[in-house]
């Protein structure tokens, strides 16, 4: 069985990210970049997965510039086994992220699609289900766990009411929630073995597919300062207060 999983650079979880002067984004000089959390679970899935016999090769695809590389090499070093960069200097929204794998998914046809959930800088949440829609395959969104059979999947999703556990024909699309596992760090000779691992390059026009972003971002602020607060004496007080404020 082959699994690919595609991963995206973003913004390192622990960067306090700064908004730039004349509010038009996010200032990324100088900003340290990693891969999209919820991508390192799905990456650490297909390796369990792979470590238990049931898939013999891991492909991490990757849209984004040149550095992205470094992403791929880092799910490679991981345990991934080979390396597919979609080079572009274009900010890639989900929809053309969706196309663009699909593209990949028809030469490489892998058995499992493992993504994340979502990417932690535009939070969109959508690649995973349009990738699925386009491929005509089934899905599994919000992965807590996943049980593989001989010819299906099945999963339990974390939706709002609890847990769901579906059951799904392969080849399907998956996407990670944060409790499905905890992701391993690369051990030195691991990262070693991985700067010999094939990432073939390929460039973003070679994809028939318009990548134009479709939203345009007007204006990014950061969120109102935090207040600080009062201590109070009582409970009389508190309620006297909350009343005050309107809340109660
Ligand atoms: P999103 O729909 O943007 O929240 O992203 C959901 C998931 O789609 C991510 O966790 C990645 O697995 C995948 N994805 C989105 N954009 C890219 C990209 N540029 N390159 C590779 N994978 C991506």
């Amino acid at each position: 069985m082959k699994i690919l999983v595609p991963v995206k650079r973003v913004i390192d979880f622990n960067v306090k990210v700064r908004v730039k002067a004349d509010n038009s984004g996010i200032d990324l000089q100088n900003v340290k970049m990693s891969m999209n959390p919820f991508d390192e679970i799905a990456v650490e899935e297909a390796i369990r997965i792979k470590e238990k016999g049931a898939a013999d090769e891991i492909i991490i695809v990757s849209i984004g510039p040149g550095p992205a590389q470094e992403t791929i090499r880092t799910a490679l070093a991981m345990g991934g086994d080979r390396g597919i960069l979609v080079k572009t200097e274009v900010e890639i929204e989900p929809l053309a992220a969706a196309k663009i794998l699909k593209i990949i998914i028809d030469e490489e046809s892998p058995d499992l699609v493992i993504m994340g959930k979502q990417a932690i800088d535009d939070d969109c949440n959508q690649t995973g289900q349009m990738l699925a829609e386009f491929l005509g395959w089934p899905q599994g969104t919000f992965a807590s766990e996943i049980t593989l059979e001989d010819a299906s999947i099945t999963v339990t999703r974390e939706v709002d009411g609890g847990l769901e556990t579906i059951r799904l024909k392969r080849p399907c699309v998956l996407t990670t929630d944060l409790r499905l596992n905890e992701p391993r760090y690369a051990s030195l000779p691991n990262i070693m073995k991985a700067k010999q691992k094939e990432i073939v390059e390929r460039a973003v026009e070679d994809f028939d597919v318009d990548v134009t972003p479709r939203l345009k971002t007007l204006r990014v602020e950061e969120p109102p300062k935090r207040e600080a607060g009062i201590k109070v004496d009582s409970v009389a007080e508190l309620i006297s207060k909350l009343k005050e404020e309107g809340v109660i």
